[in-house]
């Protein structure tokens, strides 16, 4: 039976509900609902005026209803008047086609119609800056080597317990919290989980870290490169594949004991393999959808930061328990996606996951040749791996050549996100930077 919202919200102690979306460029959009007007806009949505996000709508055309998903519900942990719910995009009766949540969803489903339900966690490390997000907060943060630091995460305690706290509450699992690699960097683990239901922690985690850090003064970003010359934001996804949805699930379809050897190699089954395969095919493609933005270039290829090492991917390479390569298997029955920043859309993040490696498993992609070795040091010797797209420019490139992927992340959903990227790369390039005048005034 579906959760009926009004009536939770009186068991609940809730007065507001926050019927969210997310929109193309990852932006999350919400109506400040009175719980008591909730019972009819659980059945036919709150309205928006579509054109003004980015979806790709004109202001012609009808409202776009978002539909709240009762079993999504979260109640706000620091402010238990108001329940975050995320919506389903509604256009005349029908799911608006291009609308991320709606592009997962029905990938989801195509996965599941052939026995496969993927299960996902994701890593979304953060800086917390000053108010204006031109420097970091923590002015005493300043090693060169400030992963785990104790004493910096000591004064950012109040930010992330707090968070933490939330999360136990929650019941997500939280299991570890540390200061990352970058000054003002951290990072906060909880258990994987179900596509669906991790792209929508991931976009509370985002509006939860956020809303906690302004509250302190402080200001919360997810932005692949805030800060020059020191480690960005990825946002690692881990991967595996099961027999059955949420708690049913009782194999893992990846996972293999028969070790090294042609098909289980590294503990990873041929199923495993495959649904690499589609990753590493579809790597160039795929970076548009990871590496969404301007900034995401300045992530992966970066020149070594001041800890040493970038931790992003530059080329489309996989291994074993190493964690200089695009693709790494930490462990039996899953692999690591370390492409993604902190950018992505939480929710086409999983759908692009999900495409490309189906696709992956129905062509019974290979995955190539494993290379164990540094690439950070050794990368030169690889022979025959792409590079990954250099630019924002390059990546819509490469995913409007990808007509498979295309197609499966579907045609309406694929066209408007191209079309809205090239404007954003277009308004881009057509802003003047103090660079251009310091290297070409004198020419
Ligand atoms: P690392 O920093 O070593 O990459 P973390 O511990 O920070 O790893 O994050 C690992 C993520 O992978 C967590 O979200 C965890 O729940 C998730 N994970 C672990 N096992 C699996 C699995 N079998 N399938 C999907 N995700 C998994
Ligand atoms: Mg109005
Ligand atoms: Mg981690
Ligand atoms: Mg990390
Ligand atoms: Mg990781």
């Amino acid at each position: 039976m579906t959760r009926d919202l009004a009536k939770y919200a009186k068991e609940k102690g809730i007065k507001y509900y926050m019927i969210s979306f997310t929109d193309l460029f990852g932006a999350q959009r919400a109506k400040l609902v009175p719980a008591q007007a909730i019972a009819d806009m659980q059945e036919d949505g709150a309205g928006f005026a579509g054109f003004a996000t980015w979806l790709d709508l004109t202001p012609a055309h009808p409202d776009m209803l978002a539909v709240p998903d009762p079993e999504a519900v979260i109640q706000l942990p620091w402010n238990p008047e108001l329940a975050w719910v995320p919506g389903n995009c509604v256009m005349g009766g029908k799911d608006l086609a291009q609308a991320p949540r709606n592009v997962l969803r029905r990938l989801i489903k195509e996965a599941a119609d052939e026995g496969l339900h993927i299960k996902t966690g994701i890593e979304a490390e953060y800086f917390i800056m000053t108010p204006d997000g031109h420097a970091i907060s923590d002015e005493y943060d300043t090693a060169e080597k400030p992963c785990y630091d104790q004493q910096a995460i000591m004064r950012r305690l109040h930010v992330v317990q707090e968070i933490c706290d939330y999360m136990l509450d929650l019941g997500w699992g939280p299991y570890q919290n540390d200061h990352e690699d970058a000054n003002g960097q951290y990072e906060m683990n909880w258990e994987f989980d179900d596509a669906l239901a991790t792209a929508d922690k991931h976009s509370f985690f985002k509006f939860m870290t956020k809303s906690v850090a302004e509250k302190h003064g402080l200001r919360a970003t997810f932005m692949p490169k805030p800060v020059e010359g020191l480690t960005g934001n990825g946002c690692h996804a881990h991967i595996s594949v099961w027999d059955a949805p949420g708690d049913k699930a009782k194999r893992n379809v990846f996972a293999t004991d028969k070790g090294e050897g042609p098909t289980g190699e590294l503990g990873l089954s041929e199923q495993g393999k495959y649904f690499l395969g589609g990753i590493m095919k579809h790597a160039s493609a795929l970076a548009a959808i990871t590496n969404p933005t301007v900034n995401s270039y300045k992530r992966i290829n970066a020149p070594r930061t001041t800890s040493g090492a970038t931790w992003a991917p530059n080329t489309v390479t996989w291994t074993g328990n190493n964690r200089t390569h695009m693709v790494r298997v930490p462990g039996p029955g899953r692999f690591e996606l370390r492409l993604p920043d902190g950018a992505v859309n939480p929710y086409l993040l999983q759908a692009v996951i999900i495409a490309a490696g189906l696709d992956g498993i129905r062509t019974k992609a290979d995955p190539g040749k494993r290379h164990d070795i540094d690439m950070y040091a050794e990368g030169h010797k690889v022979r025959g791996a792409p590079k990954l797209p250099l630019n924002m420019l390059d990546a819509l490139r490469e995913y409007d050549k990808d007509k498979q992927l295309k197609s499966m992340m579907g045609e309406e959903f694929s066209a408007a996100f191209l079309k809205l990227k090239h404007q954003e790369w277009n308004a881009y390039c057509r802003h003047f930077s103090e660079w251009e005048r310091a290297n070409t005034l004198d020419i």
